[in-house]
């Protein structure tokens, strides 16, 4: 099923994150035919674009390496990138899902060889690294995307610059007049695996964010500290390019407020200690502080926590900061509150701030039909065959979500059961 087409005893996983991944490759290792989308050009989520991960702090390419050569391996799952789901109708066992796929600007045929990306002139901002880096027009998503072929900035093609890099390609695999598709597919369940995104730390007024080019998110932070990043993994600071050695993360950034996000997100916590351990291998006299409501590491992470509490170099105080002003002449983020423990007021200069912002459901272009949220907008399971699975559900880390697609793979495959097919 390798074209993307489907079969009436289909199941179709929405988002091709570490969730959907495991939901798809659980499914189509015991026998059923899986047709995966995924809205990017790449598979991986936002697994991909963490430069370790908690707790071993291994690299994000361990567990997707491994999970992009079982994909490889197996005829029974269709990939879809670039692709969302415009409308589902029927009921559990026989629906029916039109999908759009967008233009990629470069086929199948792309071998990844990298000619035309050397040959292209024009430079775009890079959503990978959130636009704080500037990439070729024409190139490879990330520096280990999955699928490997190109991809072609969508403004870009319609320059004559693109039309001119056609020739360049020796497969013919550039087509800047490609146009969006759109294909109708029967399914008997649909695993909605469509993850998270970060909170808009803009609304965060008091913290500056937006305002003040020193303070940042711990996604940015994620791909500053990677060597594939902007900085080629430099702890800097973006208003001079610095060394920051000076590093405050302020936690519940936005969460566990009933101003932005009501709930805790489960996993900012630890990954800012991971974060804190960036900074501390980078620049052995850094100085790390944690601001923090209360510390979540949830059950079995309490080992990794202890392990980062014993490093002098990380300072902790209960306390959520007030404000973040800042320091005109240096560029210095100053944050400004109460020790929660000591009652003591501080203000505190660093030289870069990364605000701990939780992770919110990811529900742009979802169809109407079948779904279900809770108040936050995460999905809501009901047993109609539209199984949610990993962070669409609830915020977790990836050795849950990877639990809970096991699971979703295993209802979609009952599901299959109450189909005509
Ligand atoms: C700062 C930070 C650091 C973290 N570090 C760690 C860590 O070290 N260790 C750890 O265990 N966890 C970590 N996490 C949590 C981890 O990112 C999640 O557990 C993981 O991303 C969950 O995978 P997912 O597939 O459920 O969601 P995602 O990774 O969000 O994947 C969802 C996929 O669905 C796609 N999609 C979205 N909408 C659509 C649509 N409409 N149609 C088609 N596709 C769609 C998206 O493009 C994406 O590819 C961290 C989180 C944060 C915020």
């Amino acid at each position: 099923m390798a074209d993307g087409r489907a079969t009436s005893q289909t199941i179709l996983v929405v988002g091709g994150g570490m969730s959907g991944l495991t939901a798809a490759l659980e499914a189509a290792e015991v026998g059923h035919e899986v047709l995966l989308l995924e809205k990017n050009p790449y598979l991986g989520g936002r697994v991909a674009q963490l430069n370790k991960y908690f707790p071993k702090l291994c690299t994000p390419a361990c567990g997707l390496e491994i999970n992009f050569q079982r994909i490889r391996n197996n005829p029974r799952i269709s990939v879809l990138t670039m692709a969302e789901v415009e409308e589902i109708t029927g009921q559990e066992g026989d629906f029916r899902v039109r999908i759009r796929q967008n233009p990629r600007f470069v086929s199948e045929k792309c071998t990844g060889c990298g000619d035309c990306s050397k040959a292209c002139e024009t430079q775009v901002d890079d959503p990978f690294n959130f636009n704080l880096g500037k990439v070729k027009a024409i190139r490879s998503a990330y520096e280990s995307a999955y699928p490997h072929h190109y991809i072609m900035d969508a403004d870009f093609a319609k320059s004559d610059e693109a039309k001119k890099l056609v020739s360049v390609c020796k497969v013919g695999a550039i087509e800047p007049e490609m146009t969006s598709k759109t294909v109708e597919v029967p399914v008997t369940s649909i695993v909605w695996a469509t993850g998270w995104q970060p909170y808009d730390a803009e609304k965060i007024h008091p913290y500056g964010f937006g305002r003040f080019a020193n303070v940042t998110t711990n996604m940015r932070f994620e791909r500053l500290a990677s060597r594939f990043g902007p900085t080629g993994g430099k702890l800097v600071r973006p208003s001079d390019g610095k060394e920051a050695r000076r590093v405050a993360f302020i936690q519940c950034a936005g969460s566990r407020d009933h101003n932005h996000l009501a709930y805790c997100s489960r996993i900012c916590c630890l990954a800012s200690m991971k974060q804190a351990t960036y900074v501390r291998e980078q620049y052995p006299d850094a100085e790390v502080t944690i601001y923090y409501i209360d510390l979540r590491a949830m059950d079995r992470y309490e080992g990794f926590q202890k392990k980062v509490e014993k490093d002098p170099g990380i300072r902790w105080i209960k306390s959520k900061p007030a404000r973040i002003d800042e320091d005109a002449a240096t560029g210095n983020p100053i944050v400004i509150g109460e020790n929660t423990l000591t009652g003591i007021r501080y203000a505190d200069a660093y030289d870069l701030v990364v605000l701990a912002t939780g992770m919110q459901p990811s529900v742009d272009n979802v169809p109407a039909q079948g779904m279900q949220y809770d108040d936050y907008r995460f999905v809501v399971n009901q047993g109609n065959g539209i199984i949610a699975s990993g962070c669409s559900a609830s915020p977790l880390d990836v050795a849950s979500a990877v639990q809970s697609s096991t699971a979703a793979s295993l209802k979609a495959i009952q599901s299959m059961a109450k189909g005509k097919g």
